[in-house]
C-alpha cells in the first residue's frame, strides 16, 4: 500500500502543474480549457475562479463525466494545489487525458491578486425552497440568482401556458409576463391546469396570476390582459429575455416570431394538434426562425375551425413543460437547447422523434437585412396547429 506521500508523488509525476499565471492566459483563448473546483462549499463560497464548474471532490467520480467531455482540457484547482492533484489521477482513470493541476491553488491565484468571483448568496428561505436546484452543479446558487434574476414572457394562459408558467414560478424564474385576452371557461379546464372550476368568467391573467404566486409568492407575474397586435406586440415582449410560444393561433405565432427577431428575443416554440405536439428553440442569429419553417400561414380552408380541432388534454402539458425545460437550459446557459431541432411527440405511440431545421437564407423575417413589417391578420385555427 503507498502512503500518502507516495501517493503524491505519483501525483506530481502524472498530472502536470500549469502555474496561475498561465492559467490567466488561457482563459481568453479561443477555447479556454473548463475550470474544475474540486474544493468544499464552504471554501467556494469565498470565491472561485470565473467561470468555473465547482464540484467538490467527493461528487467527482460521480457527476464529472456527466458535466464535462473526455476530450475537453481540464483545469483542475483546490485551495493549496494537493486535492486537485489527486483529483487529475482520479480524472486520468475516468478517461480524461488533458487534466492539469493549478499549482498553489486557489490560495496562489488569489493571492497574485488575479481575477474571481463570489458566488451569490442566496437569503435562507430561498435557499430551502430551491435546495434540490442547489445541489445540482449545473444550477448552484449562482445559477438559481439567475432564475430569480430573470424575466420570461408565456403568451398564452393556455394549454402550453399553464403547465409552462406553473413549472417557471416553482423554479424561482423571478419574473414572469401572462399575455391573454380570455376568459376562463370550464372547457379549457381539462388542460388548462392554471385555472379551477370556481374561476370560470374570469379574466386568465387573473386566475393564472393568483395560482403562481400561490404556488411560489416569491416571484413578480406581471399580466397583460390583452390580445397581441401588431400594435402592441413590442411594448409587450420589451424588457424578457425569453419569450414562450403558448399562442393557438398562426397570425399571433408569426406575428410573435417577427418581434422576437426584430428584438432579438429567443423565442420557445410549441404547439399541439389531437395527439401530437412539436416544440423547437427558435434563437435569432443562432437558428431558425418560425418563418424559416413554414414561411406562411397555410389557406384557411386547410385549416379546421378551432371548435373542431380536439387535443388530449395531457398533451400540452407535456409540450409546454418541453417549452420550460427550453426556457430553463436557455437562462442557465446548459446543455443542449433544441435550435436547429424541431422535437416532435406522439402521445398514442408515446415517441419522440427529432427534425434537423436550417435557416432559410431568404427568409422573409431572419435574413440578412430583412425589413420586418409586423402585421395583424384574422386569426385562423392551424394544422399541425395548436388549440392549445
Ligand atoms: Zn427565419
Amino acid at each position: 500500500m503507498p502512503t500518502f506521500r507516495e501517493m503524491v508523488l505519483e501525483a506530481q509525476r502524472t498530472v502536470p502543474e500549469v502555474t496561475p499565471e498561465a492559467v490567466a492566459a488561457e482563459l481568453t483563448a479561443a477555447e479556454p480549457p473548463v475550470l474544475l473546483d474540486v474544493r468544499e462549499p464552504d471554501e467556494t463560497a469565498e470565491g472561485h475562479l470565473p467561470g468555473a464548474l465547482l464540484l467538490p471532490r467527493g461528487q467527482l467520480e460521480l457527476e464529472v463525466e456527466r458535466l464535462v467531455p473526455r476530450n475537453r482540457r481540464l483545469v483542475v484547482y483546490c485551495q493549496g494545489g494537493m486535492r486537485s492533484l489527486l483529483a487529475g489521477v482520479t480524472l486520468g482513470q475516468l478517461g480524461y487525458t488533458r487534466v492539469a493541476s493549478l499549482a498553489g491553488g486557489y490560495g496562489r491565484w488569489s493571492d497574485l491578486g488575479l481575477p474571481s468571483v463570489r458566488p451569490e448568496h442566496l437569503p435562507s428561505e430561498q435557499k430551502a425552497r430551491y435546495r434540490r436546484h442547489l445541489t445540482l452543479p449545473e444550477v448552484g446558487e449562482a445559477g438559481q440568482a439567475r432564475l430569480l434574476s430573470a424575466r420570461v414572457l408565456v403568451l398564452g394562459a393556455g394549454g402550453l401556458g399553464s403547465p409552462a408558467a406553473l413549472y417557471l414560478a416553482a423554479a424561482g424564474v423571478g419574473t414572469l409576463g401572462i399575455v391573454d385576452s380570455d376568459r376562463v371557461e370550464v372547457s379549457n379546464l381539462q388542460r388548462q391546469v392554471l385555472h379551477r372550476t370556481a374561476d370560470a368568467g374570469r379574466p386568465k391573467t387573473e386566475s393564472a396570476r393568483e395560482a403562481l404566486l400561490a404556488l411560489n409568492p416569491g416571484v413578480k407575474v406581471v399580466t397583460f390582459p390583452e390580445r397581441l397586435t401588431a400594435a402592441s406586440v413590442l411594448r409587450i415582449v420589451e424588457g424578457f429575455q425569453v419569450v414562450v410560444d403558448g399562442g393557438d393561433n398562426f397570425p399571433t405565432r408569426y406575428l410573435l416570431n417577427d418581434a422576437c427577431v426584430l428584438k432579438g428575443i429567443p423565442l420557445v416554440h410549441g404547439s399541439v394538434y389531437r395527439f401530437e405536439g412539436q416544440a423547437t428553440s427558435l434563437i435569432p442569429g443562432v437558428g431558425p426562425c418560425y418563418r424559416c419553417l413554414y414561411p406562411a400561414p397555410p389557406p384557411a380552408e386547410l385549416t379546421p375551425s378551432c371548435a373542431e380541432a380536439g387535443v388530449l388534454g395531457v398533451l400540452p402539458g407535456i409540450i409546454g413543460l418541453i417549452q420550460a425545460n427550453e426556457v430553463l437550459k436557455l437562462i442557465l446557459g446548459i446543455g443542449e437547447p433544441l435550435v436547429g431541432r424541431l422535437l416532435t411527440f406522439d402521445a398514442l405511440t408515446t415517441r419522440f422523434s427529432e427534425l434537423a431545421l436550417r435557416r432559410d437564407p431568404h427568409c422573409p423575417s431572419c435574413r440578412p437585412g430583412a425589413r420586418i413589417t409586423l402585421s395583424d391578420t384574422a386569426p385562423t385555427c392551424e394544422v399541425p396547429g395548436a388549440r392549445a
